[in-house]
């Protein structure tokens, strides 16, 4: 669930909680730990994690990168039920906790994922972590061209060109839906269908929307990092409720094992599967 403005928010906690800080002890927790945790090295989360100095933290897509005065690297791919938690020793840890980081001053870096849909991966090359080398750029570092360029290669739904990751990075379900809200898009029309001008508001709105909400995560969160604040949405999960712009009722589609959520009169067009 996490997504680019959540884990930039997130980043930005650490960055000023642990970077710096000495992990004392790496304690995992099963059974969660066997389901999440992937170590590319065999040399063992423990082993290799136990007295490392946290040097950088880093966010790439949906990816938070811990780097160390040891080789070792962690990548955290938190998908759509992982959290990371900062907490004290005497905080109650989440039942599906898998890996407890504490570090000299008693406080702790912890991850908890309630379906285990996420994976943390002990690795020394970002190369060897599985759908990081696919990733497309970040959306802030790509241009109006580079943008237009990258959505060439696909001719699918708008909204699965945006969540898939490969043609630009960070962008889920949720934010899909809000990014294509404010672009005035359906999010089941063809990329193949819009026209030029219509690819501009879809960059502006990536932009726009995502920018705009990593200010509120950044609020709302504070530094509770395990939280996820998106009671600002706009439509998505606000299936019924009445569109911010125009009053229409907001719909509702199940389609690829997700719900997306849109306005009929906003985001027109789009006809398909019958619905
Ligand atoms: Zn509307």
């Amino acid at each position: 669930m996490p997504e680019l403005p959540e884990l930039e928010a997130v980043r930005e906690v650490l960055n000023k909680r642990v970077i710096g800080k000495k992990i004392e002890r790496v304690e995992l927790i099963q059974p969660t730990a066997a389901l999440v945790m992937r170590d590319l090295t065999r040399g063992g989360f423990v082993e290799s994690l136990t007295d490392a100095k946290i040097k950088t933290i880093a966010r790439r897509g949906k990816f938070l990168l811990f780097d160390f005065d040891k080789p070792a690297q962690l990548v955290i791919n938190p998908k759509l039920t992982g959290r990371l938690q900062l907490a004290t020793g005497k905080d109650k840890r989440y039942k599906k906790t898998a890996v407890v980081f504490t570090f000299a001053d008693e406080t702790e870096l912890r991850y908890f994922d309630d379906k285990a849909m996420g994976q943390v991966y002990l690795t020394d090359d970002t190369q060897r972590v599985p759908d990081f080398t696919r990733m497309g750029p970040e959306p802030f570092e790509i241009t109006r061209e580079q943008f237009r360029e990258r959505l060439k290669p696909y001719r699918g739904e708008i909204k699965g060109v945006l969540t898939r990751g490969d043609s630009v990075a960070g962008i889920g379900n949720a934010y899909a839906d809000e990014i294509l809200w404010h672009a005035e898009l359906h999010p089941f029309r063809k990329r193949t269908q819009l026209t030029s001008e219509e690819i501009e508001r879809l960059y502006d709105a990536i932009q726009t929307t995502l920018r705009e909400s990593i200010e509120i995560v950044r609020v709302e969160m504070g530094e509770n990092i395990h939280l996820k604040p998106r009671d600002f949405f706009n439509v998505h999960m606000k299936t019924g409720e009445a569109c911010p712009r125009c009053g229409t009722t907001i719909s509702e589609i199940s389609a690829h094992q997700r719900i997306t959520n849109f306005c009929r009169t906003c985001q027109p067009g789009g006809l398909i599967r019958g619905m």
